[in-house]
Order: structure tokens, then C-alpha cells, then sequence
């Protein structure tokens, strides 16, 4: 319940890996999803992803198995959003894009409606200058999967007010989930860190110097990387990768996160990772 006795319910803008995952992890804590995204396509074969995903959590223990599933809602557009006590948007990491859906989404909520993006790259603050209410706004990067990893970062823009702080304690309580709250700027901690190794794993196969299979075991084996970068690029996606790469680099100038030819060329022949059944290696059906 919130302060006012009501019970919370959470709309999620965007209806791909981040929000399929996000809206997962939310129902399987009982909470309440209106799930907007303009793809009819997405939109179609979200309830049968989430179920699908529900079911793995419980598989893993990350969820917990008893206990009420929240229910979930499927819309087009941002005045299902309405009566929305949070929102989180998860959509294509372009700023433009974003900066509109969160225009229409502070003209659907109520004045005060904590306002996330799940960016991975975008400063908050950036975003903040486009929006109306600034002060509701904040940065949650969730990991994915979501579901799984409980420790997520948290960025306070210099214009976020200490009410929104205060939603997103309440949220990440709800969810049971762990924030760090760090300094906005392109990347924030983990993106800045993470994206930049995974471009270099890129770059490595690309010079073919080594295979994609022996970079990750070396990543692996020698150095703890629970994956291995090529295979953490699958599971992000590799487009989403691409896009946040181009932000780091046109926000820093960093040579080192201009995209790699191999990451590329992998976005424009359409094998975007676990999304599209190929990457870096092969999936079966999602
Ligand atoms: P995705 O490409 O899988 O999905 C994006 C979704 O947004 C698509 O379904 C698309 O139809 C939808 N969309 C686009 N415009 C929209 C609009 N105007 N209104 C509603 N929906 C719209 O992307 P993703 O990987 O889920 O990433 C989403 C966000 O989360 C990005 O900002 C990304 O950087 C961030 N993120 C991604 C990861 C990851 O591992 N993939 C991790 C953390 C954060």
C-alpha cells in the first residue's frame, strides 16, 4: 500500500528485453503492470513472454513461487498510464524518442508520478532539460535480467527533487531490490565501464586475434566475468549496444566506445543477439 493506502501500480513504457523483464519481476512481486508499447507486434506476444519468463524465475528461485501475481495490462498508448503511482520507461535508447514518450507520459500521470527511464547511457539530466516536471524524473538502471540481479544503479539528476528519491525507495523496497545511487553522465558507472570492455572483446575478434569462444573463456576463466563479454553482448542485444555505445562516444569523445565493425555489421545483417536466435552464437526459439 502506499502512504495513502492505495495500492501501487507500476506502467512500463516499452515492451522489449528491459521491459518484458522489468514487468516480470514486478507482477511476480505482486504488483499491478500496464505494459505501453506502439508495437502491436510486441504488444501481442508480451503476455505469453511474460508467463514465460515468470516461469524461469521461479525455476531459479529469483522470484518467490506463492504469493499473489500482479496483473497485467496491455496498452497502446500513454493515457493507459494514468493512475500509475510509477513509471518506468524502457524503450529504444535513442534521446529524441525518449524525451517525447516522457513528455506524453507527465500529460497522462498525476502531478508528482515518479518518472523513471531505464536508459543505460543517456544522462539524466540531458533528458531532464526536454521533459516537464524535471523534478520527477530519475535515472533506474536495471540489470538484466531483472528478475535476477537485485543490485541496480540509481542516478539522481541535479534536477531530481527528494520526493522522487523518496518513490524510488518505495519501489526498489516493493521490488526487493538494491539501489547504488552514483553521479549522472553518459554510461553512469556500469555502462561507461562495462559497454566500453565489451566493444573492446569486439574489436579483439575483429583484428582476429582470438575467437569469439576463446575471448569469453579467457574473460572467463582468468578474470571472473560471469559470461564473458561477447555472450553478455547477446544478451543485452546488440543493437541496444550499438546505441548506447554511439551516446558514450558522441558525449566523451572516447575513440575507445566508437562501435566496432564487427558490432556493426552484426546490427545491420539483423543478428542482434538472443533476441533475433543469432549474435555472437546461436539460440533456440525465445
Ligand atoms: P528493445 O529494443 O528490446 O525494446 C525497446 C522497445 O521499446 C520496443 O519494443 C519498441 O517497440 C519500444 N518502443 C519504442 N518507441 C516506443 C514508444 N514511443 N512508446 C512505447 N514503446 C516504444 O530495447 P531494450 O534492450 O529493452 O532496452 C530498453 C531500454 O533499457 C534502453 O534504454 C536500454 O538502453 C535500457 N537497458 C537495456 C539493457 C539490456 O540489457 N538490454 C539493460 C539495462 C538497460
Amino acid at each position: 500500500m502506499t502512504g495513502n493506502g492505495v495500492a501501487p501500480q507500476l506502467a512500463v513504457f516499452g515492451a522489449g528485453v528491459m521491459g518484458i523483464g522489468i514487468t516480470t519481476l514486478a507482477v511476480g512481486r505482486g504488483v499491478p503492470v500496464t505494459l505501453v508499447d506502439v508495437d502491436s507486434a510486441r504488444l501481442d506476444e508480451a503476455r505469453a513472454r511474460v508467463r514465460n519468463e515468470l516461469r524461469l524465475a521461479h525455476m531459479m528461485g529469483a522470484l518467490p513461487r506463492t504469493g499473489p501475481i500482479g496483473e497485467l495490462r496491455l496498452a497502446a498508448s500513454a493515457s493507459a498510464a494514468a493512475d500509475a503511482t510509477w513509471v518506468i520507461e524502457a524503450i529504444t535508447e535513442v534521446a529524441e524518442l525518449k524525451a517525447k514518450v516522457h513528455g506524453d507520459i507527465a500529460g497522462a500521470v498525476a502531478p508528482g508520478t515518479l518518472r523513471i527511464t531505464n536508459t543505460s547511457s543517456i544522462p539524466v539530466d540531458e533528458l531532464a532539460d526536454r521533459v516537464p516536471a524535471p523534478e520527477d524524473l530519475v535515472g533506474v538502471h536495471f540489470m538484466n535480467p531483472p528478475y535476477l540481479i537485485r543490485t541496480l544503479e540509481v542516478i539522481r539528476g541535479p534536477r531530481t527533487g527528494d520526493p522522487a528519491m523518496s518513490a524510488v525507495d518505495a519501489l526498489l523496497a516493493t521490488l526487493d531490490r538494491k539501489g547504488i545511487v552514483v553521479g549522472d553522465g553518459p554510461g553512469f558507472v556500469t555502462s561507461r565501464v562495462l559497454h566500453r570492455m565489451i566493444n573492446d572483446a569486439a574489436n579483439v575478434v575483429e583484428e582476429g586475434r582470438a575467437t569469439v569462444e576463446d575471448v569469453d573463456a579467457l574473460m572467463e576463466g582468468c578474470l571472473g566475468h560471469p559470461t564473458g563479454p561477447l555472450r553478455t553482448a547477446d544478451l543485452i542485444g546488440i543493437d541496444n549496444l550499438v546505441d548506447s555505445l554511439w551516446v558514450l562516444h558522441e558525449r566523451t569523445g572516447d575513440e575507445g566506445c566508437r562501435p566496432s565493425e564487427l558490432l556493426l555489421r552484426k546490427v545491420a545483417e539483423g543478428n542482434h543477439g538472443r533476441k533475433t536466435g543469432r549474435g555472437f552464437y546461436e539460440y533456440g526459439a525465445r
